[in-house]
């Protein structure tokens, strides 16, 4: 029989439940319909999920299909448990993704939609709840094909699609327009490589579609082929009923059979089970492509691979949030320790940290209804009653250069000593370990014990003391000895140097983002667009469905995570708000966060940066910074010591900024070299330092000018002289010009996001002393200061004169004399006056818009929008 691995995936509520409950019935593996809402479905087998009606721990059914066995998994849909879901995709042959007629695509499904793409999982979709008023079949379509292009409605006969799923592949285009058919084998093929994702409507519930979606499931989905040879993935670990452990895993390649031995340890699979729903059977043997639960393994944890499969690094959905738990019942710390550490083991999300200073422990949640459900399971297994304190960020750090880091450890009769080196690595790829070291300088077993070390613990970054991640660690030197060296005296080397490496270096703090969702009234959107931008978040043009309007987009955490309360105020409770983790980013606040942490790490006694080296018959300590002069091998390597000739560090943040964009954008470069002569990154005004680094994501960055700089109508500001003749930025530059400044500013970027034109704000330096002028991107504008000696002015000409001659520009000043030169350069003139109106009629317009046009969607609400005022600001004044 062939086999095949399939996973439901969906929002919660959406149904899968519901749906696996229909499949299994309709293909035959159930002789009656459990439901939800009844209790009784048959994959909701915990009790906690029964009474809540939501699937927490994924849970699988076997379904013969044909000659087919296909495994469903269904996955926990809940955010809180995304960890879970995640883990799930890596041993998925296919998916299930489940959408809600009545709900479309949620900001969670985005999330599975980019998970499901990391791990490259062919999927099927099923729309679901489509007996329910309200489910809109082409709205949906549409919605679809802008999550994906290859979304294609497949529940019409194949006529009706062939042609839309054609074009997802040159090649299968191309005998379509010879043969005039789609045959299921290409249909598979697009599938398996993710070009194609077929679409199904129907009602689990009503079971209507289902047989449909069944007799697709048999066609298309892709059976792979396995090799010979042994190999495993974990995926869960869990307790039965009698306690016993077991290891979910699926076999990837040859047979796993029972006795067989498993782990380095030598442990052996005990037994072999094949849970369907809450039964199960044992089995002798397991052949590839098979999920079971093995039992007799003690150490084995979620992500692990067994026999050629590599173990996996770690999920990608992690928790954001770390709380004190307070024990309640008086149960002393020690005994509630034991007992978080075995559900830890169940899930390695939890991360349960004891703090011996302060005897407490903390824990790390995905969010409140994990709290719940843990505070559920600790009552019901252990009789202990706990609650948490308030969630603390979880911050992350990094470094900004590569750098060496050498331990050594060396009490009387123990020796080892390691070098590694630390470089940073991309955003998001967690931390990689490899050894570079022949291995007639160290041994390969030592090698491979001290990557076991670096791979068996988080290690804890010296800022706060938050675990490093987006790293590359690569073992380049070490010694041992060859009497004296034992098993752990490599790994307390390794940890040492991992530490002294990192006291060394320049360390960067990241900070967790959430992708969110923001439905509300169109009235309140200026208000949430604002509050987004002080929290230095990004969003999206606002969508509108029906009344609501949609705001999606990223944002710190911590500037996120009491907002949901604020937007049920201002919105009188007609607003939600819906975060989904988004990885890590550099933190705005470092210095800040830093201080309050108050974290010193050479007090840090279980993580020291510092040596042990011997000298008369004793072990002494030698501290960090001392360790390169003490240390018995050189790693050959010269990253610590300054270069010959010390290059001075760029300036500023600004000028990187600078440098980063205009490298970008050459059009604007070669505008500003003709008016300033070539650009040297050092020259330039030392200004404040930006609140926010404006680079700090680059491929962001990157994008928003790419996008800036096809269109054609470039809008020149003459800053200070809008300043002064706008009354309300004239009052404010009263007291603070810089503020002034800033809120121009900040209108301009609104401006530019609804008129879609360029946006350059030149501000006057000529009264700046060496000041040689610069240009900073600020958000979607641009942001010039002039260098000393010349008038904004003087330079809105020669930038009128040069941009004028591709493109269309417009200044907007009120001075007399300027006027006329740019009218002479074509330019068209806009008052101060005239485009405060603007400014007024764009900002206001916006909620006008998004209110009459509902229907039609943002894209044509706000194509309206922008056309409207664009003639109107076209004729020249
Ligand atoms: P899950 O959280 O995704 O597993 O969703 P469930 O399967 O638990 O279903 C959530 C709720 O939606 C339950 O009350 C179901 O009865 C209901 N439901 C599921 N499918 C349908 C459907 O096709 N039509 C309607 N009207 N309700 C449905
Ligand atoms: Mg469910």
């Amino acid at each position: 029989m062939k086999k095949l691995v399939v996973g439901i995936l969906a929002h919660v509520d959406a149904g899968k439940t519901t749906l696996s409950e229909a499949l299994l019935y309709r293909g035959g593996a159930l002789r009656r319909l459990g439901r939800v809402d009844h209790r009784d479905a048959f994959l909701d087998t915990d009790e906690m999920e029964r009474e809540r009606g939501i699937t927490i721990f994924s849970k699988q059914a076997v379904l013969p299909l044909g000659d087919t066995e296909v495994t469903l998994l269904d996955t926990p849909g809940h955010v809180d448990f995304s960890a879970e879901a995640e883990r799930t995709l890596r041993v998925l042959d296919c998916a299930i993704l489940v959408i809600s007629g009545t709900d479309g695509v949620q900001a969670h499904t985005r999330t599975l939609w980019r998970l499901l793409e990391r791990y490259g999982v062919p999927v099927l979709l099923f729309i679901n709840k489509m007996d329910l008023a309200g489910a809109d079949r082409p709205a949906l379509m549409a919605e679809l094909r802008r999550l994906d292009g290859g979304c294609v409605d497949f529940s019409a006969p194949p006529e009706a699609w062939a042609e839309e799923a054609a074009v997802c592949d040159e090649a299968v285009l191309e005998r379509y327009l010879e043969t005039g058919t789609v045959t299921d084998g290409d249909v598979a093929a697009l599938l398996r490589r993710r070009k194609l994702f077929p679409c199904f409507f129907g009602s689990a519930l009503k079971v209507e579609g289902v047989d449909d979606f069944l007799d697709a499931l048999t066609r298309y989905a892709p059976v792979p082929d396995y090799p010979a040879a042994f190999g495993a993935r974990v995926f869960k670990v869990s307790r039965d009923g009698q306690g016993a452990r077991l290891t979910h895993l699926k076999v990837t390649g040859g047979t796993l059979r029972v006795k067989a031995v498993l782990t380095e340890d030598g442990e052996k699979a005990d037994q072999l089970r094949i849970y369907s729903g809450a039964k199960c059977k044992t089995v002798e043997e397991a052949a590839a492509g098979t999920v079971v639960a093995v039992t007799g393994l003690s150490h084995t944890r979620p992500g692990d691979g067994l026999g050629f499969e590599e173990s996996w690094g770690g999920p990608l959905l992690e928790p954001v949030l770390n709380y004190r738990v307070e024990l309640t019942d008086g149960t002393d710390p020690q005994t509630a320790l034991a007992r978080l550490r075995q559900l830890e083991e169940e899930d390695p999300q939890l991360h349960v940290v004891w703090n011996e200073l302060t005897r407490e422990i903390h824990i790390q949640l995905m969010g409140e209804v994990q709290m719940e459900i843990l505070r559920r399971r600790l009552r019901e297994r252990f009789h202990m009653e706990v609650s948490f304190g308030a969630g603390a960020i979880c911050y992350r750090e990094t470094i900004a250069k590569p750098v060496e880091g050498i331990g050594h450890f060396e009490p009387l009769r123990h020796y080892a000593e390691v070098h590694l080196l630390l470089e940073p690595a991309p955003r998001g790829s967690g931390l990689t370990f490899a050894a570079d070291c022949p291995t007639d300088a160290l041994d390969l077993n030592w090698q491979r014990l001290i990557l076991t070390h670096l791979a068996e613990k988080p290690h804890l970054g010296v800022l706060t003391g938050s675990p490093i991640t987006d790293m590359k660690i690569t073992l380049i030197a070490g010694r041992a000895h060859i009497k004296h060296t034992e098993g752990g005296d490599f790994r307390q080397a390794t940890y040492r140097a991992v530490r002294q490496g990192l006291m060394q270096a320049e360390s960067v703090l990241l900070e967790p983002w959430y992708d969110f969702r923001l439905d509300l009234p169109a009235e309140q959107v200026g208000r949430a667009m604002s509050d987004l931008q002080r929290m230095n978040g990004e969003a999206n043009p606002p969508e509108t469905f029906g009344e609501e309007t949609v705001l999606t987009g990223c944002a710190p955490v911590s500037a996120l995570r009491g907002y949901a309360a604020e937007v049920t105020v201002y919105t009188r409770g007609r607003g939600r708000l819906l975060c989904t983790p988004a990885g890590y980013r550099p933190c705005a606040e470092q210095a800040a966060v830093v201080e309050a942490v108050g974290y010193d790490p050479e007090r840090d006694v279980d993580n020291t940066p510092d040596s042990v080296f011997c000298g008369h018959g004793a072990g002494y300590t030698v501290k960090w910074n001392e360790v390169p002069a003490h240390a018995h091998v050189d790693s050959g390597l010269r990253l610590n010591a300054p270069p010959e000739e010390e290059a001075p560090p760029p300036p500023s943040r600004r000028s990187d900024s600078y440098a980063g964009t205009l490298q970008q954008d050459k059009e604007l470069q070669a505008i500003f070299e003709r008016t300033y002569g070539p650009v040297k990154q050092r020259t330039f005004v030392q200004p404040k330092a930006p609140k926010r680094p404006v680079s700090a994501d680059s491929e962001v960055d990157k994008r928003a000018i790419r996008e800036q700089f096809r269109g054609e109508t470039y809008l020149l500001v003459d800053g200070y002289n809008i300043i002064f003749a706008w009354d309300e930025l004239k009052a404010i530059a009263k007291d603070s010009l810089d503020a002034a400044r800033k809120t121009l500013c900040d209108l301009l970027c609104d401006y530019q996001g609804y008129q879609k034109c360029h946006v350059i704000a030149v501000f006057d330096a000529y009264k700046v002393k060496g000041g040689l002028g610069s240009v900073e991107k600020y958000h979607n504008i641009h942001v010039v200061y002039t260098k000393e000696a010349e008038t904004a002015d003087a330079y809105i000409e020669k930038a009128t004169y040069e941009i004028g001659q591709k493109h269309h520009v417009k200044v907007a000043t009120s001075d007399g004399p300027e006027q006329l030169i740019i009218l002479g350069h074509g330019a068209l003139r806009l008052s101060a006056s005239n485009f405060h109106e603007e400014m007024t009629h764009v900002r206001g317009q916006i909620a006008d818009v998004l209110f009459h046009n509902n229907q039609k969607g943002k894209s044509g609400a706000m194509r309206a929008a922008m056309e409207k005022a664009r003639s109107k600001e076209d004729k020249p004044c």
